[in-house]
């Protein structure tokens, strides 16, 4: 099976009925991106950047940041890559004094929020990857914002990092697209409004299922219930597609969902067509995609939302899946 896997990897990603799905990868370490490459991963959708941070006891500097990033990009070839900028707090903890314990780290001072209130680590952060950008095709992705007011405070951020180094006669892609993660409610329902200030939505599943079910993403007790196919959140990941669309803006889903063969065929049914996952997931995930009939994606997602519970969402999905590949 493995073996067959790897030969549908050079086929193209199109359903049945040729409609092109784009299929790029996750990555956590820079080291990943062969993985990605080997796995023929159109881009990176998402390269989270901080492990680089954790695994120093100190802020990496500036050129540490930008030798880090240049060396994805520059493997990517000209592919797109995504670079989400510092998502600590919550699971991800810098373990260094500028981190105080918090009662509900997840609610806390986390991602964009911490930024902000650290200009001069976001700045240098934006800075190695400007720098970066001029090697390839670059995006920056916010985590975890919750308001356009965040939005607007980042944008004047990065406004002042370009005049910086145009200042100091230093290279990079003028035009760089900035995008946010949709993974909490608030962004969710206020996709259409945030459509208007940025260039491209990447939705955040792990997240947004932790949030909107009210249900911590790494507490086992919970973890049964812990379900992306609940209505609720399947809602929210519609809402933020459609306004996408609506808005004409990219959208990307890039939590652990978008891998699931399960949930491929809804997602599709709810137009989305950029999937980024963990690059081992993506020669599945083709073949799934290659076996769809994107109508009956449609039909399937019409289905699906006039159903009430989870179990009944999740069943209908294995059993669509189960009898087309
Ligand atoms: C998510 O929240 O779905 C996501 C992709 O980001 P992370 O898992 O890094 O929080
Ligand atoms: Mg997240």
């Amino acid at each position: 099976f493995e073996s067959r896997l790897f030969q549908d990897i050079e086929q193209p990603t199109v359903t049945r009925d040729n409609c092109h799905v784009h299929l790029l990868a996750n990555i956590e370490f820079a080291h990943e991106v062969s993985d990605a490459r080997i796995n023929q991963a159109e881009g990176i959708g998402l390269f989270r950047t901080e492990s680089l941070f954790i695994e120093k006891q100190t802020m990496p500097s500036e050129e540490q940041q930008f030798a880090y990033y240049k060396q994805v990009i520059e493997q990517m070839e000209g592919r797109e890559v995504t670079v989400r900028v510092l998502d600590l707090g919550g699971d991800k903890i810098l373990p260094s004094n500028e981190y105080q314990l918090e009662s509900n780290p997840f609610l806390g001072w986390r991602a964009i929020r911490f930024l902000l209130d650290r200009p001069n680590i976001f700045k240098t952060q934006l800075r190695a990857i400007l720098r970066a950008s001029i090697f390839g095709k670059v995006k920056i992705l916010i985590p975890m914002v919750s308001s356009v007011d965040e939005i607007l405070k980042v944008k004047e951020i990065l406004k002042d990092v370009q005049q910086e180094l145009k200042n100091d006669k230093k290279e990079f892609d003028p035009h760089i697209k900035l995008g946010v993660m949709i993974e909490t409610p608030a962004a969710a329902i206020l996709a259409e409004t945030m459509a208007n200030y940025v260039d491209f939505f990447s939705i955040g599943t792990n997240d947004l299922t932790q949030y909107v079910l009210a249900m911590d993403r790494t507490n086992e007790m919970v973890s049964k219930s812990f379900n992306t196919f609940n209505p609720a959140v399947l809602r929210f990941v519609e809402m933020s597609i459609k306004a996408a669309h609506k808005k004409n803006i990219d959208v990307t889903l890039c939590g652990e969902f978008a891998a699931f063969p399960e949930a491929i065929p809804l997602l599709l049914g709810m137009g989305l067509r950029h999937f980024s996952m963990n690059p081992f997931s993506i020669a599945g995930a083709k073949k799934v995609i290659r076996s769809l009939n994107l109508d009956e994606c449609e039909l399937l997602f019409r289905k699906i939302r006039k159903m009430h519970t989870t179990q009944e969402i999740e069943r209908e999905c294995q059993n669509f899946v189960k009898e087309r590949i």
